[in-house]
């Protein structure tokens, strides 16, 4: 045994004695959830707590008392009555000025600033430790740091026990991230009271031996337009009160999704608070499910990625909590349910990515403040065996009763955490040894993004996703060389033909593959491998798995949806190649040569887009074919800028990431001018979650728009005044075309306002406001959107908004099927290119990977009318029954025989062939200029699986995926895969970005058919 172990021994040994001499005092683990009864109780806010708790069950022995302070404010100093009061909803501000007053009152408590959001607001974490811990923050993060980057100290076990036995663990809170679940930032304002004040010995113990760490507010901008509703509520209490459409500037439920791309201001600033102070937990609260559901323990399948030692510590940490919660009688308190551990999307899965523990509860929460009588959903009061004393039927239910759900749930873990503090933080380094060591073990070695990729500008971005999740880049300083292991043959019953043999043969074999200089390694000799590995990989969600309802996305490989290429290397001597680390990833561009026309390849990346707006004088053009020049390559849609300096020129090309040429004179090839084209995109008062993302992506490529409502485009019957192109983005939730015309009901209630008020001075921002939410674009919005694309303009929709274009008659020549097996949960899948000579696939490559879930099936028809027609893949090879063998043609007696003409035949993205009987009388016969133009289809059934979960593909493959469809003047370009989606799928931007630059274009290069 060596030196360590003994002083271990030695002091455990010292601990027994002790225990053995004062039989008073109770082991550790079994220190007794009750109040010091040497310290005063604060009277007043007792009786309050015990006033607000509908029933004696709804608390518990470390909630239903407030311990006195001479001199630290209790949370009724800023709140005006205790935390959970009917009534009170604080702004994030008054949150703060509480943690603040704490933090002055307190040596116990500290108050970091952490970042803002979109719309400026200050995000906070509060630290709550003993004087002594707060003191020693510093030294004590030296220590967690060296356990988080093992490498620090060699994987030497041994130190890592010695920083284990003096190192403090750090557990992260974080509150209302969902605006609408209201309970957490008083709950947590009076935790913080609790950790700080509170002299009994179950909280001193938490308090001497955890820092923990709460953010309050996760989405500030959300939770100041909730408390406005609130306040507008209390205001008008006879009046129905408007629903939260937004929560955040740009998302409001999906910003609970953002872990993967890190697009939005708060999940940036938590994940920096949560790598930056080496924390171990990473605690969410939400509200939605009675009365404490820990999804912690979540259902399967569980995430592929994370470390078998997570998956225990859920288990552990979750059934313990449960267990602890049903000793004080409070009932409904569960782990394990509907909640599936694949995607790691969720703001608690930043922990679960950087070797922490990711914890969520669900709590109880109305919404607001008021107490009312809540009737729960069958489901939700059913004894299970993981639920086996469960929520009432009925039950009133207050805020208070939310805060104490949540504190006691918070405070039993916080000592179980304690408790086993020494195990959980060997674990934390174990954890992080794993995720370094995961080349020699699981694999890969590495990946590698390869230095010729021809879309430098989309690979600058994925690297910075991966830069802002905290991992390690490298660039190779020199060529390199790896092997890339035989594909295993496909066990097929099947006799193959020759060339597939042959194919067998050649996979069979191990490749090599020599990466430039200037190639990125992203190395999995890391501790944050993980995160890394889990967003390029690739996932398989089996059609078979007995998780049938996914709870979110199940695909996501960045590579393929940010259309960049990406190598997973699981050759160890990657590790060998000469590279150095890349502090900062940054985009590079600019110009190369002489002369003042300026050429830059299209590549479909969507910087293009910015650089048009930027130089908004300059004259752009797009060639409509390929071509060369200054001995380069140039694809078809490629830019020739003239009028612009060569110094802005650069600038611009630069910040973009474009590279540009320059020419002395243009080259010989049909252009047509790219105009910076005049943009509105639509949202209705339905649900904003879904359009907030191109919302987002727009803003960030500096694209300027007018963000108008349906309401808007029903009051304006002459929108081609104004725009050039108008996009309508998924609505998401609540989306049939009927309600998009209609809106919501106003046969009764009352108006549903949405704009500032001397109540609601927050809710507007910068987003958009009306005297009433509910009426839709209405029957005159439907005709102003017609009439906008019969006169010269351009409608793109996507899903649900592509549904409603065809059900108000924009596209006569496209249906859309229904699926009856098909099941497509957020996946990636693969698409054909159809038409390159489209502007809108200018830069792309035949083959593309798309975000899908569950898109429309898009069907064509030649003849108007014939919608609903549902065509079926493959042909029909059978013959009637007859004579001869099966291709012999059959007899009839008595008679010669006739000849049957031959089917005529198409794919399922061509129009089918008009037939002579069709052409007859064909008045409804669709001319081939106004047939849609077919720009990307879905793969074939086979290829369609890139990652996640693809059933019943059969009936979407081959499908149109992106269509152009002439209409009047105008176009309607229908999508029926999401282009723009959580910050992932920049790979497909640009067939958005491709649609607005060509607007007045669109019809370059098309063949029309003959008939
Ligand atoms: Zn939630």
């Amino acid at each position: 045994m060596n030196r360590i172990g003994w002083s271990f021994l030695v002091r455990d040994c010292f601990l027994l004695l002790l225990l053995a001499v004062t039989p008073a005092l109770a082991p550790a683990d079994e220190t007794a959830p009750a109040r010091d009864p040497k310290q005063p109780i604060n009277e007043g806010y007792t009786a309050k707590i015990k006033k607000y708790t509908t029933a004696p069950y709804f608390s518990s022995p470390l909630v239903d008392y407030l311990p006195a302070s001479k001199n630290v404010p209790a949370p009724d100093a800023v709140l005006g009555d205790v935390a959970g009061a009917p009534g009170i909803l604080p702004y994030a501000e008054d949150v703060y000025k509480y943690m603040r007053l704490l933090e002055k009152a307190s040596p116990r408590v500290k108050v970091y600033s952490i970042g803002t959001t979109e719309e400026g607001r200050e995000m906070i974490a509060v630290a709550v430790s003993s004087e002594e811990n707060l003191k020693h923050l510093d030294e004590n993060r030296a220590r967690l740091a060296k356990l988080a980057d093992p490498r620090t100290i060699k994987l030497d076990d041994a130190e890592a026990d010695r920083l284990v036995s003096q190192a403090t663990p750090i557990y992260y809170i974080t509150g209302t991230i969902h605006s609408p679940e209201t309970g957490a930032p008083t709950a947590l304002m009076e935790l913080a009271y609790r950790l700080a004040v509170d002299e009994s010995p179950y909280i001193r113990e938490i308090r001497d031996g955890v820092i923990t760490l709460i953010t309050p507010v996760v989405e500030v901008d959300g939770r100041d337009r909730m408390v406005d509703i609130y306040r507008w509520h209390l205001a008008h209490p006879k009046e129905f009160y408007p629903p939260l459409i937004y929560w955040g500037k740009y998302v409001a439920h999906d910003n609970n999704r953002d872990a993967m791309g890190v697009t939005l201001k708060l999940t940036e600033n938590v994940l920096n608070t949560y790598v930056g102070w080496k924390a171990q937990v990473l605690h969410d609260l939400h509200e939605s499910v009675p009365y404490l559901y820990d999804n912690t323990a979540g259902d399967g399948p569980f995430n592929a990625w994370v470390d078998p030692i997570l998956t225990d510590e859920w288990e552990m940490i979750g059934w313990r909590n449960v267990a602890d919660m049903t000793k004080f009688g409070m009932p409904g308190v569960f782990t394990h349910g509907v909640f599936d551990t694949w995607s790691p999307g969720y703001l608690m899965f930043i922990a679960a990515m950087h070797n922490g523990i990711s914890r969520l509860y669900e709590t109880f929460g109305n919404g607001g403040a008021d107490t009312e009588e809540r009737t729960l959903d069958p489901a939700d009061y059913s004894r299970t065996w993981w639920r086996q004393n469960p929520p009432f039927p009925k039950t009133l239910w207050s805020q208070r009763d939310n805060n104490n759900y949540e504190q006691t749930g918070l405070l039993t873990s916080l000592h179980f955490f304690n408790e086993n503090k020494r195990l959980l933080l060997k674990n934390f380094y174990l954890k992080s040894k794993r995720s370094i060591s995961k080349p020699t073990e699981e694999g890969p070695a590495a990946y590698v993004l390869p230095g010729d990729d021809p879309r430098l500008e989309l690979q600058t971005e994925l690297l910075q996703v991966l830069q802002r999740q905290h991992v390690e880049i490298s660039r190779a300083t020199l060529p390199f060389t790896v092997a890339f292991p035989p594909k295993k043959a496909k066990k097929s019953s099947k006799k193959e033909d020759a060339k597939d043999a042959k194919e067998k043969e050649k996979d069979a074999e191990p490749a090599t593959r020599e990466f430039p200089a200037g190639s990125f390694v992203i190395r999995m000799d890391q501790p944050y491998s993980r995160i890394a590995d889990a967003l390029l990989d690739h996932q398989y969600w089996s059609p078979d798995d007995p998780q049938k309802t996914p709870y979110d996305d199940t695909g996501w490989t960045f590579g393929e949806l940010f259309n960049v290429k990406v190598f997973r290397v699981t050759d160890p001597k990657v590790l060998e190649a000469a590279m150095e680390r890349v502090n900062e990833v940054k985009p590079v561009g600019g110009v190369q040569g002489e002369g003042s026309i300026f050429a830059i390849n299209n590549n479909a990346e969507p910087g293009l887009a910015t650089l048009r707006y930027k130089l908004r004088d300059a004259s752009m053009e797009a060639a409509e074919e390929p071509f060369e020049a200054g001995g380069k390559k140039f694809n078809r849609g490629s830019l020739i800028v003239r009028r612009v300096g060569r110094s802005d020129f650069d600038r611009a090309a630069n910040e973009a990431g474009l590279h540009a040429i320059a020419l002395s004179a243009a080259p010989s090839v049909k252009t047509h001018p790219m105009r910076a084209a005049r943009v509105a995109l639509v949202h209705t008062w339905l649900s904003t979650q879904t359009e907030g993302w191109w919302r987002l992506a727009i803003d960030n490529l500096k694209i300027p728009y007018d963000y108008i409502s349906t309401q808007t485009v029903g009051r304006n019957d002459d929108l081609n005044a104004k725009y050039d192109v108008i996009l309508f983005p998924p609505v998401g939730f609540n989306s049939s075309s009927t309600t998009i015309i209609n809106g919501t009901a106003t046969g009764w209630g009352n108006p549903l306002p949405w704009k500032n008020t001397p109540e609601t001075p927050n809710l507007v921002g910068k987003n958009d406001s009306t005297d009433d939410m509910r009426p839709g674009l209405g029957w005159e919005g439907v005709a102003h959107l017609q009439s906008f694309v019969a006169k010269g303009g351009v409608l793109v929709t996507a899903t649900d908004t592509s549904r409603f274009a065809l059900s108000i008659g924009l596209a006569d020549s496209v249906s859309v099927g229904t699926a009856q097996k098909m099941n497509i949960v957020g996946s990636v899948v693969s698409a054909r290119l159809v038409d390159a000579a489209s502007p809108i696939a200018y830069g792309y490559d035949e083959k593309l990977s798309v975000y899908c879930d569950n898109g429309p099936i898009f069907s064509l028809s030649s003849i108007a009318g014939g919608r609903g027609f549902r065509r079926l893949g493959g042909h029909s090879t059978s013959r009637p029954t007859g004579r001869g063998t099966v291709d012999d043609p059959d007899f009839a007696v008595g008679r010669p025989g006739a000849e049957a003409p031959e089917e005529p035949t198409s794919e399922l993205w061509e129009y089918p062939p008009v037939s002579d009987e069709q052409k007859r009388n064909g008045y409804r016969v669709i001319p081939p200029a106004t047939r849609a133009r077919v720009i990307l289809r879905y793969a074939d059934s086979k290829d369609l699986l890139i990652s996640g979960l693809v059933e019943g593909g059969d009936e979407i493959a081959q499908h149109p995926a992106v269509l152009d469809v002439p209409a009047g003047k105008g176009h309607v370009v229908l999508f029926s895969i999401n282009p723009v989606y959580r910050g992932e799928t920049r790979g497909t931007y640009s067939l958005v970005l491709n649609t607005i630059l060509n607007f007045d274009s669109l019809d370059a290069g098309r063949k029309l058919a003959e008939k």
